[in-house]
């Protein structure tokens, strides 16, 4: 009988917690999947070696994922085409930026019966049109993609420390029945689902995207606050006032989107919490203030390689809006705050000006 492929288009921080997953669930449901993962690595130089080299001889990637062994069956590979070769079930897991680049280098090179699933947080846009990673993928190469995002810090998951995350499936319109029986629910729940790290599925494909994306720019904002030693209530009050800019930004240009995608799933609430409390972009936010630099100057100093999301979701969203314009009343004041201390060297007190 046939058997699922699965290919990872991406090897970075997240990419390769996630390959770790799915090397363990391929062993788990081998008469569903094929035990190989194969990890696409955009290739570079580890200590006099390829990188790639450097995986398949140690199975643990020592550049963006210290310390966590991968699985034997994850094989890094960095050509595409050979990534891509019978490849059925495929995992787009890159900084949003490269995106568009990487999927030129794909085009025709997909197996017509591939589905694919999107972990990317950020958003697309060209001009007055936006659109989620998952829709931009399907549009690309003709394949279904559903979206994967949630409350996961990478570094926590791949340690099987408790998380939960959220995958968005396409289901038919007016469709009531239980969503874990969709097809695209019947390939990514088994691949990714395990006892730390559970799966919850909502038919909202651009929910679960949009969420991801935006909660970026919120989590820089609580990194200014964390900068400026505003405090919890402050933090708390970023936190709320992000969420509802979420809401009402995906409800305003995403008619399908859900509002239980927001309030009851990983991917909104918890996802904005977490990112506030413990990631990246909250991190470099804060050392802006604090050390007077810009995200910029910080980023590879800090990240040593990984990759920021949320100012260029801001500046995104930003330019976005400058060609759309908004029916919300007073426009969208926090993420519009965050752009412009990002990009105008405005004054991180200037956060709240708006608000
Ligand atoms: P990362 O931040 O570790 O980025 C580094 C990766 O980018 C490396 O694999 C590097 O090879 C690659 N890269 C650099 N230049 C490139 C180019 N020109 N073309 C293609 N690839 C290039 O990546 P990550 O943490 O795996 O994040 C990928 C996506 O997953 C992002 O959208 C991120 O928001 C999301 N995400 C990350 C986490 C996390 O905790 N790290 C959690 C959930 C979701
Ligand atoms: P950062 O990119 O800010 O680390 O956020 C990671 C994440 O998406 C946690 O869910």
């Amino acid at each position: 009988t046939h058997k699922e492929k699965v290919t990872i288009v991406g090897s970075g921080n997240w990419g390769s917690a996630i390959a770790s997953i799915a090397a363990k669930n391929t062993l788990r449901h081998s008469k569903q999947f094929d035990p190989e993962v194969i990890m696409w690595i955009f290739e570079e130089d580890y200590e006099g070696k390829p990188l790639s080299q450097v995986i398949n001889e140690t199975h643990e990637n020592p550049r963006y994922l210290p310390g966590i062994h991968l699985g034997d069956n994850v094989i890094a590979q960095p050509n595409m085409e050979e990534a891509l070769k019978d490849a059925t079930a495929l995992i787009f897991v890159l900084p949003h930026q490269f995106l568009r680049g990487v999927l030129k280098q794909l085009k025709g090179k997909v197996n017509e019966n591939a589905r694919a699933v999107s972990l990317i947080k950020g958003v697309d846009v060209q001009g007055h049109m936006i659109k989620t990673f998952p829709a931009l993928i399907s549009e690309e190469l003709g394949i279904s993609c559903s979206s994967l995002s949630g409350a996961n810090i990478a570094n926590e998951v791949a340690q099987e420390k408790f998380s939960e995350s959220t995958l968005g499936v396409p289901a038919p319109e007016g469709f009531t029945d239980d969503v874990n029986h969709l097809p695209d629910a019947m390939l990514w729940k088994p691949l990714f689902d395990t006892k730390t790290f559970r799966i919850n599925v909502v038919p909202d494909v651009e929910g679960v995207g949009l969420c991801g994306a935006l909660k970026n720019i919120v989590a820089v904002a609580a990194g200014f606050v964390d900068g400026l030693d505003w405090g919890s209530n402050a933090k708390a009050a970023i936190m709320r006032i992000g969420m509802n800019e979420v809401k009402d930004f995906c409800l305003e240009y995403f008619p399908t989107t859900q509002a239980a995608t927001f309030l009851e799933e990983s991917c909104g609430i918890a996802d904005i919490i977490t990112s506030s409390l413990g990631g990246r972009n909250r991190q470099v936010a804060e050392a802006m203030v604090k050390r007077g630099k810009t995200f910029h100057e910080l980023e590879p100093e800090m990240l040593k390689g990984q990759k920021l999301q949320g100012p260029q979701t801001a500046l995104d969203v930003h330019e976005f809006l400058l060609t759309k314009g908004t029916k919300r009343p007073n426009g969208y004041p926090l993420f519009e705050a965050v752009w412009k201390i990002c990009y105008e060297d405005a004054k991180p007190e200037t956060l709240i000006d708006n608000l």
